[in-house]
């Protein structure tokens, strides 16, 4: 692995060890270019506070963390800076706005719920309503088309346990939509290595038939997460399972 875009930090209270520490491990496992891609703040009406991810307030110090780190490390590893965003509908272009402020390289899309997190279910939360996966299908494919994302991590996180049929229908429309907009669907390491419900073997069955290009990410939670060496094997094995191409591109896909 030489390239990993998919890697968090401590400012989402669920990841752990410093940003030096994650840029160590990349270049100790020869990884030649790391894009940190931090949960993103959002910008939710008033009050709401979101536990999984930086505040407004640590926007600033996170990009001038990975400045400072790019200086010091710069002929050894390329650094990005990059967020994982979901797409709601409603808050985005003021996130996004948000997020601009400041220096930004790329933004992956995790569509950890369907439309918005204030009273919802997680996308990972086990469903059978069709309206739910309509949702979540229905959200991606709107971030597909707003040009905004570099790639779609975990594009399979929506645990939807309802008919086999109505499942291949609408995850065919969001691989459809991908291959047209050449935005690359990511194999989630992190969901290998332990085991999770995703990367679910349907999705990539479709993902496939379509022809659609994969990326691997780390999904970094902590330090020695990056480019560890199962989690690639076992990723491989995936891809290779279904005849999945994977790409390394050394640069993402720049937020413009
Ligand atoms: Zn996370
Ligand atoms: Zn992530």
């Amino acid at each position: 692995m030489k390239a990993n875009y998919h890697t968090h930090t401590y400012r989402c209270n669920h990841a752990s060890g410093t940003d030096r520490e994650y840029v160590e491990y990349a270049i100790q496992r020869g990884i030649e270019v790391l894009g940190f891609s931090d949960h993103s703040p959002y910008c939710f009406p008033d009050g709401y506070y979101s536990g999984f991810r930086m505040t407004h307030e640590q926007q600033k110090e996170y990009v001038e963390s990975i400045e400072a780190l790019k200086d010091e490390f710069s002929g050894k590893i390329k650094l990005y800076i990059g967020y994982e965003m979901e797409y709601y509908p409603e808050y985005v272009d003021k996130t996004v706005e948000l997020i601009k402020s400041r220096k930004c390289d790329y933004l992956i899309l995790g569509q950890h719920y369907r439309k918005t997190e204030i009273g919802q279910s997680s996308s990972s939360t086990p469903t059978e309503s069709e309206s739910d996966l309509s949702d979540y299908v229905e959200s991606v494919i709107s971030a597909i088309k707003s040009g905004l994302f570099f790639y779609i991590a975990h594009p399979d996180v929506m645990n939807y346990k309802g008919d086999i049929d109505i499942y291949r229908e609408y995850m065919t429309r969001i691989c459809q939509c991908a291959k047209e907009h050449d935005t690359p669907l990511e194999i989630n390491l992190l969901g290998l290595r332990e085991g999770r419900f995703y990367p679910v073997d349907e999705f990539w069955r479709i993902a496939a038939k379509v022809g659609n290009k994969a990326i691997f990410g780390c999904d970094a939670h902590r330090p020695c997460d990056v480019a560890e060496e199962e989690g690639i094997m076992l990723g491989k094995k995936y891809a290779d399972k279904f005849g999945i191409e994977v790409i390394e591109p050394m640069q993402p896909r720049f937020l413009k």
